[in-house]
Order: structure tokens, then C-alpha cells, then sequence
């Protein structure tokens, strides 16, 4: 439990102020200059000496690659790579970001800082998810919370089977009961007064939608439609450029998940 709120305040702070501003490219990071590098094909890591770069980088890699075949994005690459700070430990992280106690790391200025800990693989497959949908969209992202979310907790459920499972118990308690009507959904934005019950059940229904959309219609009509997006298609018509024979239009997309995954 306590790493669900984790992972849910974090994007309290940081996922709905994602900026994506040209980052610095040089290998060492002034902000850090104690830190050592590691430079991949996607990704720069900086952290302390004493910790795994290579099994971060690693890491960060498999996630890229992993989101690249749920989204069929193969043809879109980063201008820049993607730079992650790992600090050693949740202390340091806090003395040297200077972020409130409950948070799990933050995307700033497409940087992705965060520190070693039992959740640190699905705080990055969660981030990474992120960075690249900011890029390929742009800002237009920024009305589609529920699918940058969803996206990026789906990738983060399948990175942790334990966040998996946690979501998985909150699917079948809250939202099977009670599902949140797309119109809300679409509009919900995370807020410090929201409960962190919604919160979670946001997050829940959300990445079953993207799933849902991934697994029945496969990850290149998924593709068409994030383009359509990009191209400032309404979610409409992004939907049914995408699906036209299957979801084509919001309403049709929730009565069809309606159906096949709460059973009504
Ligand atoms: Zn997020």
C-alpha cells in the first residue's frame, strides 16, 4: 500500500508539471558533480560511484523497449536522450532535490531524478513512460492525463508484479463496483485535496483501458491513434481514424469497455 501512495503522490508533483524543455546533453551533470555516468542508446544515468550504473541502464533500456512495443513508437527517437539522476538513498535524495517527504522521485526539465529503493524499477518504467509520450505528443499530452497515466502505470504494473497485484485488488474492489464514466475520467486531475482512494482508482481504471485498448486491438492502431493526437486530432476523431471499425468515438470505447470488463 504504502508504495502505491508513493507512486501516486509522486504524480501529484511531477507528472502533471512536466516541461519539456532541451536538456543538457554533456555526460557529467553540473548539478551533481560528485556523480559518475553511464551513457546508453536512450539514456544518460548520473549517480554516486558505488551504485549499479550498468544495471540501471540496463534497466532503463528494457523499459524503453518494452513501451516502444506497446505503443509501435519504433519510429520516433528522442532528440536527446533521456537523463535519470539515481541518488543512493532516500535521504540524499531529499537533502539534494529538496522534494517533500512522500515523493518517490519527479520529472523536471526531462530529467528524472529518484533514489535506490524496493520501487525504483516501477518509479522509472512509470517516468520513462512519460518522457517519451511528452516528446512524441507535445504539449497537447497535457489534456490527456488519463492516457499518459494509464500508459505509464500500465508499464509500471507490468515492471512490478506487486504493483500489478495492488492495482489489480483495487480494479476488482472500487472500480468494478463503481467505475468512473469517461467524461470524468477524461477530466479528472489529481489534486493535493483528492483522496488518495480516487487517486488510486484513477490510476487503476485508467491503465485497464489502455491495456484493454492494447490487448484487443493491438499495439499498431495504438500507434495511429497517439499520432492522431500528436496531429491535434480531437479524441474523437483520433479514435476513430484509429478504430474505425471497433472504437470509434469515446462513448463506443467506454460502452465496449463497459461490457467486456465490468460486465454491464
Ligand atoms: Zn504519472
Amino acid at each position: 500500500m504504502k508504495k502505491l501512495i508513493i507512486i501516486s503522490l509522486l504524480c501529484f508533483c511531477s507528472c502533471s508539471n512536466v516541461e519539456v524543455i532541451r536538456p543538457t546533453t554533456e555526460l557529467f551533470y553540473s548539478k551533481y558533480p560528485d556523480y559518475v555516468y553511464m551513457e546508453s542508446a536512450h539514456f544518460i544515468i548520473n549517480a554516486p560511484s558505488d551504485i549499479d550504473l550498468k544495471y540501471y541502464s540496463s534497466l532503463a533500456e528494457r523499459f524503453y523497449y518494452n513501451i516502444m512495443m506497446d505503443t509501435n513508437l519504433f519510429s520516433f527517437v528522442p532528440a536527446h536522450p533521456y537523463r535519470i539522476i539515481i541518488h543512493k538513498d532516500k535521504n540524499t535524495f531529499l537533502t539534494r532535490t529538496g522534494s517533500f517527504d512522500w515523493s518517490g522521485g519527479f520529472i523536471k526539465d526531462n530529467i528524472i531524478e529518484t533514489y535506490i529503493s524496493p520501487t525504483i524499477d516501477s518509479t522509472l518504467a512509470h517516468e520513462i513512460t512519460h518522457l517519451i509520450l511528452n516528446e512524441f505528443i507535445g504539449e497537447n499530452i497535457y489534456f490527456y492525463s488519463w492516457l499518459s497515466e494509464g500508459l505509464a502505470t500500465y508499464e509500471e504494473r507490468k515492471a512490478s508484479s506487486d504493483v500489478d497485484i495492488e492495482y489489480e485488488n483495487i480494479f476488482r474492489t472500487k472500480v468494478i463496483p463503481s467505475p468512473y464514466r469517461f467524461t470524468n475520467l477524461i477530466s479528472f486531475i489529481p489534486k493535493k485535496e483528492t483522496s488518495n482512494d480516487d487517486v488510486k482508482k484513477y490510476y487503476a481504471e485508467s491503465s485497464d483501458i489502455i491495456k484493454f485498448m492494447i490487448s484487443r486491438e493491438g499495439s499498431f492502431k495504438f500507434y495511429i491513434f497517439l499520432d492522431g493526437l500528436k496531429r491535434n486530432l480531437s479524441l474523437d476523431n483520433a479514435l476513430k481514424n484509429a478504430y474505425p471499425t471497433s472504437f470509434t468515438s469515446v462513448s463506443t470505447l467506454e460502452s465496449i469497455w463497459l461490457r467486456e470488463r465490468i460486465g454491464i
